[in-house]
């Protein structure tokens, strides 16, 4: 059972700072400003609105993560967001640098869409804007060779338009459809870099497509006032002439931010402090109100089996997705319509799944290119743990014996691999692998060190990595870890090779 909030503390803090004063509406210009959020650095302590008061020590590690601050108008009726972007970049290799890409994931052709960067500033030095990669990257000659441990100030003018009706064709988390604009990954982007080597790769289009570092992220969005934005993190300062509406957003430490807007009923409930809001057409009421308790026990059951969510807020949104069931982003999570409708079956699950991905993805991160089967093999274990949870010892042998079959097809058809293997190299066994084998790995693990070292072993991987980038062998350390063992033969067998394993 769910309870309804109709206040709460970011609705009060919201009223108390809300000010109301005039201004004139330029939609697709840089937006009308509560105040000029270029005036100063992004300010740390703001951030605290988008985590639980016994998280705000995580900021404690905000000298590690870039900061973004960006005013932006968005028109719905034109698909199209534009604004200035700055970024306070910080080498933090030993190498001085003499660049910076960015990720442009506008630009990717599966996406249908187009992200223009305008003009571009470094330390208040105008430098030229070069494309590469199809116009995936854009490069910044730094004006200056920017030392180790020294700060760059790059200020970006973009515009990006995403395409319309184009969930059959392309990926419809960035797209309009039925009422509804997803802008997701639309801002530039820092690329990784990875022991002082750029990540530069263009991603496939097989599973997820962003690898980042953790970031803050202060963003002031005008929008026209019949329209919400749906966001990453939460709202602290809004304001309205009528006819349109500039809200202030903080991510808190977050990988991307991510924009949706809808005219779409919502209601929400609260869990462990948390706010959920479930977004939904008026007539798939009923699926709407399904999506917001299956989140609501999603986040309880992972709270105490992983530990908390440490954020304030989880938006989930009903979008048209034809090539997809459902998409996770850092604090918003989008399901196909069909599956409110049930067209499709699997909504509980499914967003059990997305919500997973909040710490298998979102708060921890991993190279989803290089080694999707840690947070899509975890997530797809998580489905497991749900069931436990909620459903009972059956429902959860049931999704065991889904993985099961999967993998058991696969591997049967001669198409086993191992998980440490790239998105590039799975090539119609993607799914069997990072999906079906990965959560497989999970259940094989706790049967192989037992129930308290398994759960220690969960507890400590979300702890140790969240915020940071985990890989292969930082499952094996938290695993020989928490069970005091050498998982030496099993890590080969199921990670390095693709040796006949015993199925669990
Ligand atoms: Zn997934």
């Amino acid at each position: 059972m769910q309870r309804l909030l109709s206040m709460r503390r970011q609705d009060v803090l919201l009223a108390l700072v809300a000010v109301l004063i005039c201004y004139s509406v330029t939609p697709l210009s840089a937006a009308p400003h509560i105040s000029d959020p270029f005036a100063a650095p992004l300010d740390v302590q703001w951030q605290e609105a988008a985590l639980l008061p016994a998280f705000s020590a995580d900021l404690d590690a905000a000298s590690q993560w870039d900061r973004y601050t960006v005013s932006a108008g968005i028109d719905p009726e034109r698909r199209a967001i534009a604004g200035r972007l700055r970024l306070e970049y910080a080498n933090r290799a030993a190498d001085p640098l003499d660049r910076i890409y960015f990720y442009l994931f506008p630009n990717l052709p599966e996406l249908g869409g187009r992200l223009d960067i305008r003009s571009a500033i470094v330390d208040d030095v105008p430098v030229r804007v070069r494309y590469e990669s199809n116009r995936f990257l854009l490069r910044l000659d730094l004006p200056a060779t920017l030392p180790s441990g020294a700060v760059a100030h790059v200020v970006l003018d973009f515009s990006a338009v995403a395409p319309l009706d184009a969930s059959q064709r392309y990926y419809a988390a960035f797209n309009r459809e039925r009422g509804v604009l997803t802008l997701a990954s639309a801002l530039p982007m820092a690329a990784r870099r990875v022991d002082g080597a750029w990540q530069l790769a263009t991603p496939l289009f097989r599973g997820d497509l962003v690898t980042s570092e953790t970031a803050l992220y202060d963003v002031t969005l005008t929008i026209p006032a019949a329209w919400t934005a749906v966001t990453t993190g939460t709202a602290i300062e809004s304001q309205s002439d009528g006819a349109s509406r500039t809200t202030r957003f903080v991510s808190g430490p977050q990988r991307d931010f991510t924009i949706v807007l809808t005219r779409f009923p919502s209601i929400s409930t609260d869990v462990d402090g948390t706010r959920i809001t479930s977004y939904f057409r008026p007539e798939n009421a009923e699926g709407g109100r399904a999506a917001l308790d299956a989140a609501a026990n999603a986040l309880r059951a992972f709270n105490r089996r992983f530990g908390p969510y440490p954020l304030t807020e989880l938006d989930i949104v009903q979008i048209d997705a034809r090539k997809f069931l459902g998409v996770e982003y850092p604090g918003l999570i989008m399901i196909d319509r069909r599956l409110y409708t049930g067209e499709r079956e699997g909504l509980e699950i499914i967003v059990a799944h997305e919500v997973a991905h909040q710490w298998w993805y979102s708060l921890v991160g991993n190279d989803v290119q290089g080694e999707a089967w840690l947070d899509e093999g975890l997530t797809s274990f998580s489905q497991v743990i749900y069931q436990e949870e909620t459903g009972g010892a059956i429902a959860a042998e049931r999704e065991l014996d889904g993985f099961r079959a999967t993998y058991l097809r696969a591997r049967q058809a001669g198409r086993d691999a191992p998980l440490k293997r790239p998105v590039s190299a799975l090539r119609g066994n993607y799914t069997a692998i990072a999906y079906a084998k990965g959560a497989l790995f999970f259940q094989a693990l706790r049967n192989r060190i037992g129930e308290p070292a398994f759960d220690r072993f969960l507890r400590d991987y979300y702890a140790t990595f969240r915020y940071r980038i985990a890989s292969s062998d930082d499952v094996r350390a938290i695993a020989e870890n928490a069970c005091a063992c050498d998982l030496n033969d099993f890590y080969r067998d199921w990670v390095l090779t693709a040796a006949p394993v015993a199925v669990p």
